[in-house]
């Protein structure tokens, strides 16, 4: 009798847990997706009107007629828009991106291509003030989805232009593991302090909130990153020595190493 009830009670017990678990998931996954559908509908409606409102300020900047004195405020509310413009496009991305778990239009990705482009419009982005080094294997391409792909990693290079100092050494890799594929951005700038790290992911979420707003941020980068990753399998890593610098990995697995794609067949004229 006694082995009766032992076995009995907890495993009744469990039964009951696991069912109110089940209707706490069902709800938390309800209320996500109606405030995904909200995030996204608020920030599609918001984009014509945006789109108009630029499109008056630069008809006014460009006008001869328009008084020496409001050109200053006119540079100010066109750079305020120009921001507004990011944060919905941000949101609407991550809205797109939560959409799935998985990232879907797999196809072999060719990473070192990509790293090359976006460490070129990082130099341009600082003005060529950091020094950034790219060390890619050319022939580790990645089975993922190219345009997700593009915006995480460059989110995460800019990252280290926007959050450095000029003259801040930055080191872009790309190589095989032997757990898989590793992808790091490596910096020497000021770091980030261990109590910031677990929260650096979450949306709007800044260390310095004035000075990320000045280099242009949206407080949504690092958030997109998480995403893109967690939909292709992948593991996002930050290492930070305050005073010394900052490396953020993303591990991919080696289920998803391809080989250079072959030369297409020379076309028949
Ligand atoms: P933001 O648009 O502000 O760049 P992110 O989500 O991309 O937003 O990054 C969140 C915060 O993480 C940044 O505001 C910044 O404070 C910090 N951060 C990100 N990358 C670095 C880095 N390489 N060095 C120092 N701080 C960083």
């Amino acid at each position: 009798a006694i082995t009766l009830s032992l076995r009995v009670a907890p495993f009744g017990e469990r039964k009951r847990q696991r069912l109110v678990m089940g209707r706490d998931i069902t709800k938390i996954q309800r209320i996500n997706a109606i405030r995904r559908d909200f995030v996204a509908n608020v920030s599609h409606e918001l984009r014509t009107p945006l789109t108009v409102i630029a499109g008056f300020l630069e008809t006014l900047a460009d006008s001869a007629a328009t008084p020496e004195g409001h050109r200053r405020p006119l540079e100010k509310m066109q750079n305020q828009t120009r921001r507004m413009r990011s944060i919905i496009e941000d949101l609407l991305t991550l809205s797109r991106l939560e959409m799935e778990d998985r990232a879907d239009h797999l196809a072999p990705v060719d990473i070192s291509r990509l790293l090359q482009g976006i460490v070129t419009d990082a130099g341009t982005l600082s003005g060529e003030a950091h020094h950034i080094l790219l060390d890619a294997d050319p022939d580790l391409w990645l089975l993922g989805n190219e345009a997700e792909l593009h915006s995480a990693l460059s989110n995460l290079v800019f990252n280290a232009v926007k959050h450095t100092p000029e003259e801040t050494k930055i080191r872009v890799s790309w190589h095989n593991d032997p757990t898989g594929p590793v992808f790091t951005v490596e910096d020497n700038g000021p770091g980030i302090a261990a109590e910031h790290i677990p929260r650096l992911t979450e949306r709007f979420y800044r260390v310095d909130r004035a000075r990320s707003r000045e280099s242009g941020g949206t407080g949504l980068g690092l958030a997109i990153v998480k995403h893109v990753l967690t939909r292709h399998d992948a593991e996002l890593t930050v290492a930070s020595d305050p005073g010394r610098g900052t490396t953020f990995s993303c591990r991919f697995s080696a289920a998803q190493r391809r080989s250079p794609s072959p030369e297409p067949p020379p076309e028949d004229v």
